[in-house]
């Protein structure tokens, strides 16, 4: 056996070019590593697995300056269904969000973007590339790459796998993917459909009718006497059709398809998200029936969660630990969702199943009555958006803010008016001082460097969240790693100066 010695291809390879791996590959790029993304298929996909953005991945976009690419490419909704068989979606429009909506937008259209942007950051995008075996080293990483050109290896410091539900690289790293297997199935459709009309109808009796760009419709319909099909028996149009009259009593229009589909509810979670130099994110890491449309959010969510630390454990200046936070934070949403989305599931299930019916209908109904609620609706539509996910602090004493969300503030500051999310479009930590300049004993000059951004703020739009906070310091990924309200200078310079230093190791002038 070779050792890679310290001759390396690339810092990152990420294998596939998926959503999660394009959004991981902009990050790298964006702090300054070398990042190749390889694809085994030769050209990105057409049709669209998901069709939409939930309002925290919208805000990812906008705190990298992507948003208004996104909003141009598609159509916005008030909210999602939590499950098809109830009938009260989600209300998002009152969650605290510039983006309170959904974004109808077909996945293609979502990795075309992404693709985009990673080729503006320089990322080398090598399609008809499939990784098929690799080789962990104290230095690095081997991995056996089949191309047009034969077999290569790739060595690289780190290879992080996004490379879906069957990832080679979490087989290859040998981490488990426990779960349950697969006991439901739907069918999907892709038509051009020229009348709408029976679309109502068909949503009545449960089938997801959503329309697409270019004139495509979505149809997914699970039919009762066709859900125990396995996902691995091809649909055909005659069956898709005999479903559709079946369930809502119409075929709807439908024509020749663009795709035809069927899935099923296999649900697993990778039992680590990181072992040595080898990663897992997105599919590769969980995988889950698409009731709540969450596993392309979940994806991008983890691809900015792991960028920057990755980043900076590859340019050498990363905390102790701090790659192992990758895991720590992710792995508990992974098992959240994986595991909410099984009880999901059931609420799509057991209505259509003879034994159970009748009481699903009525505990539907129960339900619709609790998404009346304010409270219960505000609850169910931030888990499903992600805008509620929150980080364990890493110290005892930290503020109640610390691992939450930051809300996208307007700021004035000296230069003019600004808000948070666009103070982080380079990816950099963010060093807000808010206390207005009224202590300036305590905050003379902000930290600024190559990884944190400082910010003397003048003013800036009221938060019942924010009250009495004097300084925050804010993350690439926009979770709050540290918060003070302590006014007193010197505490203040010693709580500052900590928190740069465990999470920035960074120790100038502050
Ligand atoms: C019918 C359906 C509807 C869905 N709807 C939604 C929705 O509305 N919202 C939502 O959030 N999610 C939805 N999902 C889930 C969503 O499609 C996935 O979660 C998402 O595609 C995951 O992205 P990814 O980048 O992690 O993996 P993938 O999209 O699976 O990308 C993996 C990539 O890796 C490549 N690859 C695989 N193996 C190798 C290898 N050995 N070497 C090189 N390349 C390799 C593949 O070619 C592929 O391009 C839906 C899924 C289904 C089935």
């Amino acid at each position: 056996m070779t050792s890679p010695g310290s001759h390396m291809d690339t810092g990152v390879l990420l294998v596939g070019a998926g959503p999660t791996g394009l959004l991981l590959a902009c990050e790298l790029a964006l702090a300054g590593v070398r990042t190749v993304v390889i694809d085994k298929r030769p050209k990105p996909h057409r049709e669209s697995r998901a069709l939409n953005l939930h309002p925290r991945s919208i805000e990812l976009m906008d705190m990298r300056g992507l948003a208004g690419r996104f909003l141009a490419a598609g159509r916005t909704v008030p909210g999602w269904q939590f499950a098809v068989s109830l009938k009260r979606p989600l209300d998002f429009t009152a969650l605290d969000t510039r983006h309170p909506y959904a974004l109808l937008l077909a996945q293609a259209r979502t990795e075309a973007l992404l693709a985009q942007r990673s080729r503006e950051l320089g990322v080398e995008i090598r399609r008809g590339h499939e990784a098929v075996a690799l080789r962990q080293y104290a230095e690095g990483v081997e991995t056996d790459v089949y191309g047009p050109d034969g077999c290569v290896t790739i060595r690289s410091a780190y290879v992080v796998g996004c490379d879906g539900g069957r990832s080679l690289v979490r087989q290859a790293a040998g981490i488990g993917f426990p779960g349950t297997r697969e006991s439901m199935t739907a069918v999907v459709g892709d038509f051009a459909v020229a009348d709408h009309a029976h679309n109502e109808q068909a949503r009545r009796h449960g089938v997801l009718v959503a329309r697409l760009e270019a004139g495509l419709t979505r149809y997914v319909v699970m039919d009762p006497q066709r859900i125990r099909v396995p996902s691995t028996e091809p649909v055909t149009l005659e069956e898709f059709r005999t479903s559709l009259m079946r369930v809502c009593g119409s075929d709807c229009g439908i024509g020749e398809p663009r795709w035809l589909s069927r899935f099923g509810n296999t649900t697993r979670l990778a039992a680590a998200y990181r072992r040595g130099r080898v990663l897992l994110a997105g599919d590769a890491a969980h995988i889950h029936f698409p009731v709540g449309a969450q596993g392309l959010n979940t994806g991008l969510q983890d691809a900015m969660n792991l960028g920057w630390k990755l980043a900076a454990t590859v340019r050498g200046w990363a905390p102790p630990g701090l790659l192992d936070t990758y895991h720590a934070e992710r792995h508990p949403v992974g098992h959240a969702v994986t595991t909410a989305t099984r009880a999901q599931t059931l609420l799509v299930e057991l209505p259509l199943t003879e034994q159970y019916a009748g009481p699903a209908r009525h505990l539907c109904e129960l339900l619709d009555t609790l998404l009346d609620m304010e409270d219960v609706n505000r609850h169910l539509a931030g888990r499903i958006s992600a805008l509620d996910t929150t980080y364990p602090p890493t110290t005892p004493d930290a503020d109640p803010l610390t691992g939450r969300r930051m809300p996208d503030l307007g700021l004035t500051t000296a230069a003019g008016p600004t808000r948070v999310y666009e103070l982080l479009h380079d990816g950099r930590f963010v060093l807000l001082r808010l206390d207005g300049g009224q202590h300036p004993r305590a905050a003379t000059a902000p930290a600024s460097s190559g990884r944190v951004r400082g910010v003397s703020v003048l003013g800036h739009g009221d938060h019942p969240d924010l009250k009495n906070v004097s300084e925050i310091l804010i993350r690439p990924d926009g979770h709050i790693a540290w918060a003070t309200r302590t006014t007193e200078p010197r505490v203040l310079h010693a709580g500052r100066a900590a928190a740069l230093t465990a999470w920035t190791t960074w120790t100038g002038a502050c």
